[in-house]
């Protein structure tokens, strides 16, 4: 990418474009267009098409998404499904009509098989059946990557994607009931102290393994692919392989463990309670990150010390977060 060209961050104030925007700056980048969705709706065609013919950008970061935990995926399934292909359709397609140079576009790893073998490789994506209870989210996050794939292979375009693994960090949505895992339960433990409450109640078995890493590192990754790693320059032995990349942080734990690293950074000392009416969702998920690893890209940011700026992000912030 060159430091001048136009980059469009769709989804520049959530919680995954404000890091690539934070991080684009960092590396020099200037000229960084963004629109709130209150300006732009994104799952509008006519809207969207009109931004890009104004703008003209020529690297696009596709991050603006309908996402939530568990519970959300759940709840709202056609919103899920729907939102999401609306608006990646909207974007891919606007970036080709307008000669975008390259286009990354975000998926997540919670589009693989439910029963797929750990660590999950790229190449798993579509061998077996989807975890019931986010399958709207991951069909449409797959449609978009095959849509990438599928403008690569008929146009010799440059649209790559990536998986990220569970992410937190700085904006995200703590709403207790839609919000993921470790924001949830973030402000669960906070609350609880400032409350002298006696117990935390926690969802599920607590025996589910999660691979989380910090949305900076995140970002790092992003930005690092769209300047190191492209689409139709590969040597391709099949042309039907996929340009898709997990990044992920290496290693999972367990949500008991994330549990026992909230209570020690927030104070908690009280009781745990397991609310198994919840669902546990897919018993693993670690990604299999030697592809990025292998361009020599690493995560910098420790666990802990990630939930800990987190949590104190939390502290500072939360009155500007969704709550
Ligand atoms: P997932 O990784 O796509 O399944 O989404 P989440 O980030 O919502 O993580 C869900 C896992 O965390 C499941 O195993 C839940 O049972 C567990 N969990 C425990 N407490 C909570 C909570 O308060 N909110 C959420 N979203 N998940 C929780």
């Amino acid at each position: 990418m060159k430091t001048d060209g136009k980059i469009y961050v769709a989804g520049h104030g959530g919680m995954v474009g404000s890091a690539i925007v934070r991080k684009l700056k960092e590396k020099g980048y200037t000229n960084i267009v963004g629109r709130r969705s209150s300006e732009l709706d994104l799952t509008r065609q006519a809207d969207t098409e009109a931004f890009f013919a104004e703008e003209k950008p020529d690297y696009v970061f596709m991050c603006a998404a309908k996402v939530g935990g568990i519970y959300a995926n759940n709840t709202y399934p056609a919103d899920f499904i729907i939102r999401n292909l609306q608006m990646e359709s909207n974007v891919i397609h606007a970036a080709f009509r307008n000669n975008v140079k390259k286009l990354m576009f975000m998926a997540s790893d919670c589009i693989y098989p439910r029963e797929a073998p750990m660590p999950l490789k790229e190449e798993y994506l579509l061998t077996g059946p989807l975890e019931p209870t986010n399958r709207p989210y991951a069909m449409a996050k797959l449609a978009g990557i095959e849509l990438c794939e599928a403008y690569n292979r008929q146009y010799g375009t440059n649209y790559i994607s990536c998986l990220p693994a569970n992410l937190y960090g700085p904006g995200d949505n703590y709403d207790l009931e839609n919000g993921h895992v470790m924001p949830s339960l973030l402000r669960k433990f906070v609350e609880a102290v400032e409350n002298d409450s006696p117990a935390v109640t926690v969802w599920g078995t607590g025996t589910a393994y999660r691979e989380f890493l910090h949305t900076d590192d995140m970002a790092d990754a992003c930005v690092f692919l769209m300047e190191h790693y492209d689409a139709n320059t590969l040597e391709k032995e099949d042309p039907y392989a996929r340009e898709t990349v997990n990044v992920g942080f290496g290693k999972d734990i367990t949500i008991k463990e994330l549990v026992g690293i909230l209570a020690e950074i927030t104070g908690f000392r009280g009781e745990i309670v397991w609310d198994i009416t919840k669902p546990d969702g897919t018993p693993r998920k670690i990604a299999d990150s030697s592809k990025l690893f292998n361009m020599g890209w690493r995560p910098q940011i420790a666990l802990k010390d990630g939930i800990r700026q987190t949590y104190l992000d939390y502290l500072e912030n939360r009155h500007k977060y969704r709550s």
